[in-house]
């Protein structure tokens, strides 16, 4: 689950990790009068669930509180393209206004989790700023990692052996050293799978300073934080993604023509690549789990079918702990009710498959049933493309 900026520093600057004065606003109007609090020259940052934003045109130093304003007006309700956003971007709603800050140094520090050492995993760079996936790839030997066993923690030598890395030294090295050690407690208290600092940055005057936040909580922890969902931007999200959320089914959109349900990740996986394989483009793809219900079925195939881009369905299902007549009735009682007249080709096999298999062809449904996932998959290109 991801959070705005303005979210990821009110968190930092509450475990005293210092961060620019600001103030969030929804309109224009309020950016103005943020802007004459901060005293007339500051950033305005608009607030996406997506990096790059400064080469996009989504941070602006600005002199006057009417130049914040006329920048609001224009950004308000844009959408803003990033090399994170994908080509369809994300709608500004809300702009974070801060106090503008001289800016000696720029680093790069995150700590995140490595899913190959199942560890929080400290990452820093003398060289931050918007240029970081650049210097990962043209010269990787500037970033400096650690990882973090979990019984000892982080200790206070490796952050400041980090610091050195830096190229830090004197009192501010120092106060790298208790802001790393901060970093790390939120991590934990906070359950991130993600906090990342771009730029932290070295002031004229000497402090540092978080420029740039963001944070990603991890999914299997919100439930011990009550406050999590009321963090979240819903504005921000694939209305259905947010859909699929409501009903614990995975949904990802693709860039394709064929809608593809699914349980199971690996399945998932296997059932895109066979795919590709038989020349067919995936619109998205559906994961309903393990033990979905008939209801659960129904509703996933909704979904899919509410992505215009979807020309035709592919279900994949492997009957194992869901019955095959099960996931026939499900997909049966949802395309009668949405009319659907797409194409759909079913591969399932399992428990009850018969029955399943039976129950479609007589459903009336313009569908066909695969032999096998190969045979499958060339129905479903066949048939799009007739
Ligand atoms: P991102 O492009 O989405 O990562 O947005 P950032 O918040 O990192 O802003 C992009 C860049 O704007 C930063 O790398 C800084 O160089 C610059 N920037 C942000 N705030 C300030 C500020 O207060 N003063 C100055 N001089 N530059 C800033
Ligand atoms: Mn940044």
């Amino acid at each position: 689950m991801n959070i705005h900026e303005y979210q990821a520093k009110e968190i930092l600057s509450t475990f005293g990790i210092p961060v620019p004065r600001g103030r969030v606003a929804l309109t224009a109007d309020q950016v103005e009068r943020a802007a004459k609090e901060m005293g007339g020259r500051c950033v305005v940052k608009a607030q996406i669930y997506a990096g790059g934003r400064g080469k996009a045109g989504g941070v602006k130093l600005v002199h006057h509180p009417e130049q914040a304003q006329d920048l609001a007006k224009e950004l308000f309700g844009k959408t803003l393209v990033t090399p994170q956003t994908g080509p369809e971007g994300l709608k500004v709603r809300r702009i974070l206004v801060e106090e503008a800050v001289d800016i000696a140094r720029e680093f790069y520090l995150s700590i995140t989790l490595d899913r190959g050492t199942s560890r929080y995993i400290l990452i820093a760079s003398a060289e931050g700023g918007m240029e970081i996936e650049e210097v990962a790839t043209r010269s990787p030997e500037k970033i400096h990692t650690l990882t973090i066993d979990p019984f000892t923690g982080l200790r206070s030598f490796q952050a400041r052996h980090i610091a050195l890395q830096l190229g830090l030294s004197g009192s501010v090295c120092e106060d790298c050293v208790s802001l790393i050690l901060n970093l790390y407690r939120v991590c934990l208290e906070k359950d991130c799978a993600l906090v990342e600092i771009n730029p932290l940055v070295v002031t004229r005057a000497g402090w540092l300073m978080a420029m740039d936040a963001k944070i990603t909580f991890d999914d299997n922890a919100i439930f011990r934080h009550r406050e999590y969902p009321d963090m979240m931007d819903y504005s921000q999200l694939d209305p259905l993604e947010i859909n699929a959320g409501k009903y614990d089914l995975a949904y990802i959109k693709l860039t394709g023509t064929i809608g593809c349900l699914v349980n199971g990740a690996g399945l998932a996986m296997a059932t895109l690549d066979v795919l590709k394989e038989f020349g067919g483009e995936p619109a998205n793809f559906l994961d309903v789990g393990g033990g979905a219900t008939r209801e659960k079925v129904a509703e996933a195939f909704k979904i899919i079918l509410q992505d215009s881009d979807v020309k035709g369905i592919f279900v994949n299902i492997f009957g194992g702990i869901m019955r095959c007549d099960v996931i026939a009735h499900g997909i049966i009682e949802a395309a009668s009710e949405v009319n659907c007249t797409l194409p759909i080709v079913v591969r399932m096999d399992g428990s009850q498959v018969e029955e399943g298999k039976r129950l479609l062809t007589e459903s009336g449904l313009n569908v066909q049933c695969g032999d096998n996932l190969g045979d499958a998959a060339a129905r479903i290109v066949k048939m799009l493309a007739g």
